[in-house]
Order: structure tokens, then C-alpha cells, then sequence
């Protein structure tokens, strides 16, 4: 037997006995393969999010929506509104366009053709094809490079190395049982192979693994240090209506947070912000910045409140306060440090 024969057989029999129970799964080596909905679901939900977080989001959406059909044919602001706290909203619109689309024509059944839906990458195409339709698509997320760095001691930094990673990975999978194959790697990496302390004394590829071997498996993949985050700063402001009334505009539905109620406020720049208030009024400023840390840059929101009798603002609207968790996860901090000044 090959070396990568060997280790695809080892894999699968430790996934066998070990594999995680998740919502959106079928037990390893069934005759069942899961949903493509379920699939597709949980795989935009956990793009940079942990399962622990996605599962009961993953649960609400198939009771209250349990096919795509049922997604398609759902309000945007009510899946907005159940998609607020896990962040990346334009995840959650291209979600609603790719359940329009699939609803429309089916699930595709190849990468290629899932490819090619909205919101839909090289690693959620090859996810869907190789569990819910068994194709050996080669599935490689940042688990699983890591992983393959480790097993082949592979010292380049990513991102460069990614491509190696990727062909080290495809001389794994094997044309059977590719679905458990990627699961099986994605629990390796997510259970035993993890960041910083690889649990080597417990993994299954111990044998074969090259990193393991030299001693160095902890400190890969090696990675260029990355560049420090920038701060942006933005204004935002709360006012409360004698009649509990609150202030809140639809953000503009192109953009970050796009479609999603928040506080009315100033762009998020790097330079100060300035932004007039929506209406006169004797404006406090809130003795703390809020803070919330995005991908690819800090936020720092200076904030603004008011309560007023009555008011036409420029901008945003009174309204009925909604529940803080319909709000994304800085306007929610922002609307509650309102409420709480
Ligand atoms: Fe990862 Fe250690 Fe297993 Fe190698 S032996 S694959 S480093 S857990």
C-alpha cells in the first residue's frame, strides 16, 4: 500500500470511531449523504466562525426555513434579522441570492457548477461536492492546510505555501468516501492537529507525519507576520423618543453590515469622522468608546445620545426599539450603551 493509501485508511477508520456529531451531518460510512441544503448551510455559516457558534444559528434557520425552497422564498429583513450576530453580512445576502438561484434550478452536483453560485468559494464548492455528492474534490481550509504542513513538514509561509498545501492534499483524497475523507481532515485539525499544541500522542497519522518527526509540528505552518490592524473611528447617535421611540436607519444595503438596522452615524474612516447630528438637541457624548474588532480593521464609535419629546431627524426614523439581537454586533453594543449611558 502507498504511503497516502495508508494514511487515507488510517484517517477513515479514526473518523469512524471519533467523528464530531454536528447538526448538519450524517453519522461516517452511512448509506444516507447529507442534505446539499444542510451542507451548503453550515459551510457559509462557519466561513471564520467556530461550529460552537454556528450551531444553534444552524438549528434556527432549518426549523424556521427547512429546505432552500422555504430559505428562497423568505423575507431579506427576516433572515437578516436571524443571521444578526454572526457577522459578515454579505454573507447573509449572497446566502438569500444563492437560495433564489438554487431554488430556481437545483443544487448543482459539480464544483464547478457550485462554483459558480453567489457567495459560494473554491472550498465551500469542493465541501458541498465531496459530502453531499461524494465527488474526491479537493477540500482545503485553513484546518486543513495546517495539517498538511505538519504531516509533510512543509517549512514555507503561507500564504505563499497555500498552492503546495492544496497539491499535498489532493495526493491524499482518494475517489471513495471522499465526503468522510474531508470531514475526517477538518476533525483532525479542528480536534487533534490544533494550532499552537498538536495533540500528537493521540493522532492517528503519528506514523507518517514528517513534522511530528523533526520535532517542529507546533510551529507550523509558518506564516509572514501579518500587518498590524488599522482603527477606524465613526460617530454614531442614540435618541430616545418620549414615547420609548428610538432612532435607527437601514443601512445602505451595498457595504459593510449592508441591509441591517443600526444607530444613524458618521462613515468609518481612518481619519476623525465628522458627522452632523440628525437634529437639534442637547447631544451627550457617551464617557466610553464603543469598540469592535472586524477583519480587517478595529472600530471605534464615539458615541451620541438624546432623549427628546419629539423630533425630525435627516436622517433614520423613530421606531419600536427592536430586540438588541436583531441588531449586528457593534450596533447592538452601541444601541445598549444608549439605553444605559
Ligand atoms: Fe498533527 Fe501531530 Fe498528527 Fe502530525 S502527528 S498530523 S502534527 S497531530
Amino acid at each position: 500500500m502507498t504511503q497516502s493509501a495508508e494514511i487515507g485508511e488510517k484517517l477513515l477508520a479514526w473518523y469512524d470511531a471519533s467523528a464530531r456529531a454536528l447538526p448538519w451531518r450524517v453519522p461516517p460510512n452511512g448509506a444516507r449523504r447529507a442534505e446539499p441544503y444542510h451542507v451548503w448551510l453550515s459551510e457559509i455559516m462557519l466561513q471564520q466562525t467556530t461550529v460552537a457558534a454556528v450551531k444553534p444559528y444552524f438549528k434556527a434557520f432549518t426549523s424556521r426555513w427547512p429546505d432552500i425552497d422555504a430559505l428562497a422564498a423568505a423575507a431579506d429583513e427576516d433572515v437578516l434579522a436571524a443571521w444578526a450576530g454572526l457577522g459578515y453580512y454579505a454573507r447573509a445576502r449572497n446566502l438569500l441570492k444563492c437560495a433564489r438561484v438554487v431554488a430556481e434550478s437545483g443544487f448543482p452536483e459539480t464544483e464547478a457548477g457550485l462554483l459558480a453560485l453567489p457567495g459560494v468559494g473554491p472550498y465551500t464548492a469542493a465541501a458541498i461536492a465531496a459530502i453531499a455528492y461524494g465527488a474526491p474534490a479537493v477540500v482545503v481550509d485553513g484546518n486543513i492546510e495546517r495539517v498538511m504542513a505538519r504531516l509533510f513538514d512543509e517549512r514555507a509561509a503561507l500564504p505563499a505555501v497555500k498552492p503546495k498545501l492544496k497539491l499535498l492534499a489532493a495526493g491524499l483524497t482518494p475517489t471513495r468516501r471522499a465526503g468522510d475523507h474531508a470531514q475526517a481532515l477538518m476533525d483532525l485539525g479542528a480536534t487533534i492537529c490544533i494550532p499552537k499544541a498538536p495533540r500528537c500522542a493521540g493522532c492517528p497519522l503519528q506514523a507518517h507525519c514528517a513534522g511530528f518527526k523533526a520535532g517542529v509540528a507546533a510551529a507550523l505552518p509558518k506564516r509572514l507576520p501579518k500587518k498590524p490592524k488599522p482603527t477606524r473611528l465613526g460617530i454614531a447617535y442614540f435618541a430616545r423618543r418620549e414615547d420609548g421611540h428610538v432612532l435607527l436607519e437601514t443601512r445602505p444595503p451595498k457595504g459593510l453590515l449592508g441591509g441591517m438596522l443600526g444607530l444613524v452615524g458618521s462613515e468609518w474612516r481612518e481619519e476623525a469622522p465628522d458627522f452632523a447630528p440628525p437634529f437639534a438637541a442637547h447631544w451627550q457624548r457617551h464617557p466610553e468608546e464603543i469598540t469592535h474588532v472586524f477583519t480587517h480593521f478595529n472600530l471605534k464609535l464615539m458615541l451620541y445620545t438624546a432623549e427628546v419629546r419629539a423630533a425630525n431627524p435627516q436622517t433614520g426614523s423613530f421606531q419600536t426599539p427592536p430586540a438588541p439581537d436583531d441588531l449586528p454586533s457593534i450596533m447592538r453594543k452601541a444601541y445598549l450603551a444608549g439605553y444605559a449611558p
